[in-house]
């Protein structure tokens, strides 16, 4: 039996009575857009957040679109970010006609390094984004002071803790509901989180066209909405992601129990950690991925060209030997498979899988 990255159905399959029910009501309602469901989903998100307000929108680009935007990052501003993400994090920089300035990441943690991304402030710099990679909380309150941090929490919904939650911490925070994330709908879905009401107005402008009133055109805007089918997926889910979250924590726990760390460096698994998703380094990773794959254990590499290396980013200038931690890390990483829910089982598999690259290793 194969061992999946991740398993997205095992994790709702207890309920799937409730999620029909509630899709049913929405087909029912004929109420599809901006309605009931988006507007309770916010209200329960935000409560859960602990921020002023939140916002849904089509999915987590946008949601860092939209909040670059409403900051005001333009044409001739500068947007630090770490290399080593999603290509949407610097994307939605470029997007907004913002230049993005790339920095290192702390090579324990592989969270943006904040003393790399002093370094790169400039009279330009418009904002900070700040990714908690992979579930882990990036180091907000060591970024320089006075630059406001946008947090892409697009891995992290539910991190920190139940007093102080990943997307409280800059003056907004993105969030993606994407399949795989640790809160999830059935498509995609997006959020902006944020304590400035004023800035929240203006996302709320600008996912419908810049208008507030639907007849009056403020600005130039999206058409970037969550909608409500989705927004009833993710009431659904929200009261369970701290027991999700919790499962993936266990798991993380597990895999050191199971001996994986004599195999490879394992990730930290330090308070508020959500493990979205499980990444282990190993400077032999290419012969851990082959055991791996010969066992049937699914496992892949993340994010192995960086940005600052991405050919959409040629024109910054950057070259091989620019960012070193992030190159390393973009050579030695796996993620291995982890969901809320995966058993000891199964990580035994992996685990005992691990080990046959090493043996291999070892002899002659
Ligand atoms: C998933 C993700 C995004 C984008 O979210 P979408 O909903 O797919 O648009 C942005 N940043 C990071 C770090 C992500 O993992």
């Amino acid at each position: 039996m194969s061992i999946p990255l991740t398993d997205v159905r095992a994790q709702y399959a207890s309920l799937e009575a409730e999620l029909h029910a509630r899709i049913a009501s929405v087909v029912d309602s004929g109420h599809f857009i901006l309605g009931p469901n988006v507007r309770g989903f916010e209200q329960e998100a935000a409560r859960y957040l602990g921020v002023e307000a939140a916002v849904g929108v089509a999915n987590g680009t946008d949601a860092l679109i939209l909040t670059l935007e409403a900051l005001g990052a333009g044409p001739g501003d500068e947007v630090i970010c770490p290399a080593f993400t999603f290509f949407a994090t610097a994307e939605a920089i470029a997007r907004v006609g913002a230049t993005p300035i790339f920095c290192d990441i702390e090579p324990e943690t592989l969270n943006l390094d904040p003393v790399d991304a002093a370094r790169r402030v400039t009279s330009q710099t418009k904002a900070i984004v700040a990714v908690h990679l992979f579930g882990r909380p990036a180091p907000i309150s060591a970024l320089p002071a006075g630059i406001p941090v946008v947090e892409d929490a697009a891995q992290a919904f539910g991190a920190g803790s139940a007093q102080s939650r990943a997307g409280s911490w800059g003056v907004a925070a993105a969030f993606s509901f994407f399949p795989t994330k640790n809160l999830f709908c059935f498509g995609d879905g997006g959020l902006v989180a944020t304590d400035d009401l004023e800035l929240a107005d203006r996302v709320r402008a600008l996912r419908f066209h810049g208008s507030t009133d639907k007849e009056t055109f403020g600005l130039v805007g999206h058409n970037s909405r969550l909608d409500e089918i989705q927004a009833a997926v993710l009431r659904t889910f929200l009261p369970h992601v701290d027991d999700w979250n919790g499962l993936r924590r266990e798991a993380a726990l597990r895999y050191e129990e199971v001996g994986l760390g004599r195999v490879c460096q394992l990730p930290r698994s330090e308070a508020g950690h959500v493990f979205q998703l499980y990444v282990v380094r190993s400077r032999e990773r290419d012969r851990l991925l082959r055991s791996l794959a010969s066992a049937g254990v699914a496992a892949r590499p993340y994010y192995r060209t960086p940005l600052h290396l991405q050919p959409a980013f040629a024109y910054l200038g950057y070259t091989e030997g620019s960012l070193p931690e992030t190159e390393r890390a973009a050579s030695e990483n796996v993620a291995l498979p982890m969901w809320a829910g995966i058993g000891r089982a199964d990580q035994e598999k992996v685990a005992a899988a691990g080990r046959a690259a090493v043996v291999v290793e070892a002899s002659p």
